[in-house]
């Protein structure tokens, strides 16, 4: 089969490559991949700067949608013909105080698909039966290879609690992780107010189509006057920060109320420093937010069935496996929204 593979480290040094069909071991399952989305994760991959353990040479590629079309011995999750995805912390130490927690997502010993393990851009690929989940008739494959990050999203916004439906809510960050957010905001029946930068201009438009209460363009308005006027002077109740930018962290610990509530999702590039006594000040709940569990797939599932998130709109650009550059490209020049690849 045809899969892309990131062969050595370094920049670059990924490519194409014919690579035998995988055959799924006991409780293992084999999935003919529909859709698989890009993520930043895999843009980092190809230029080699993430921190996530890679296991090279791997096949790349782990937000995916597909038909089981092979079962190993023992598995009782799913059948022939099921329509699934997968989460993609394949394999965690198990004896760990996270693990035994069920916060597998946070075991050191967690090794990731398209990371550690052959992933999805490819035909096939194979993962452990306790890692499916069975899409519902009404969610299409293509929404189907969405379901990660908006898990990711739910970990972020429902698993950490932080969120109740009289507040009033700043997303910091307009892309697909930003823009589920303010879906998974909305449906709790928040005020949505989000903010991005003259790249984002296209993204804020559509942000107002999903719902957002208030779109600000950071560079052309005055998100301070706004947060005034849109909170009575109080600062926001929650922040949800999804762009990683150093500056937003900064400015949004201004426009948080007292005892408000933070939480980071996005991974910032460089050091970010602050005032820690503004935490003191405002008494302020600062969390964070890495990856899903079982739940945030679950949550993310019944919020895509039942009408609350609407994930198909996000996708603005499909391409063939083989051009996988052609949207890596487009990804790195901050067009468009979600991009997914379709191998043959
Ligand atoms: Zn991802
Ligand atoms: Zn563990």
């Amino acid at each position: 089969m045809q899969a892309l593979v990131k062969y050595s480290k370094g920049p670059g040094n990924m490519e194409i490559r014919e690579i035998p069909d995988p055959n799924p071991g006991p409780g293992e399952v084999k999935i003919e991949v529909k859709f698989a989305g890009i993520c930043g994760s895999d843009i980092h991959i190809y230029q080699d700067n993430i921190a996530i353990p890679l296991n090279l040479p791997v096949v790349t590629g782990h937000e995916f949608s597909g038909v089981v079309k092979a079962i190993g011995e023992g598995v009782t999750s799913c059948k022939l013909g099921d329509r699934v995805t997968s989460e993609t912390a394949i394999d965690y130490c198990g004896q760990c105080f996270n693990c035994k927690t069920g916060r597998y997502n946070l075991c050191n010993g967690r090794k990731t698909l398209g990371y550690w393990y052959n992933g999805a851009f490819a035909k096939f690929t194979i993962v452990p039966q306790d890692k499916i989940h069975l899409l519902p008739k009404k969610i299409s494959f293509i929404e189907g290879a969405l379901l990660e990050p908006l898990a990711c999203v739910t970990h972020a916004t429902m698993d950490q609690g932080i969120m109740n439906p009289t507040d009033i809510v700043l997303i910091t960050g307009p892309g697909a992780i930003g823009l589920m957010a303010l879906q998974v905001a909305k449906a709790y029946g928040a005020k949505v107010i989000i903010s991005g930068t003259d790249y984002d201009i296209d993204r804020l438009k559509f942000a107002k189509k999903l719902g957002a209460d208030r779109v600000i363009n950071i560079q052309k308005e005055d998100i301070y006057q706004i947060i005034k006027e849109e909170t009575y002077n109080c600062g926001v109740d929650v922040v949800f920060e999804c762009s990683g930018s150093s500056s937003a962290i900064k400015v949004n610990m201004d426009l948080i109320k007292k005892r408000g509530k933070y939480n980071q999702i996005g991974l910032t590039e460089e050091m970010t420093s602050l005032d820690f006594n503004q935490f003191c000040y405002k008494e302020l709940k600062v969390t964070g937010s890495l990856g899903s569990i079982w739940t945030s797939w679950e949550n993310a599932i019944s919020l895509v069935k039942n009408d609350k998130v609407n994930l198909k709109c996000l996708v603005t650009h499909q391409f063939p496996l083989s051009s996988w550059k052609e949207g890596f490209d487009i990804f790195e020049n901050k067009q468009g929204i979600k991009i997914v690849l379709k191998p043959v």
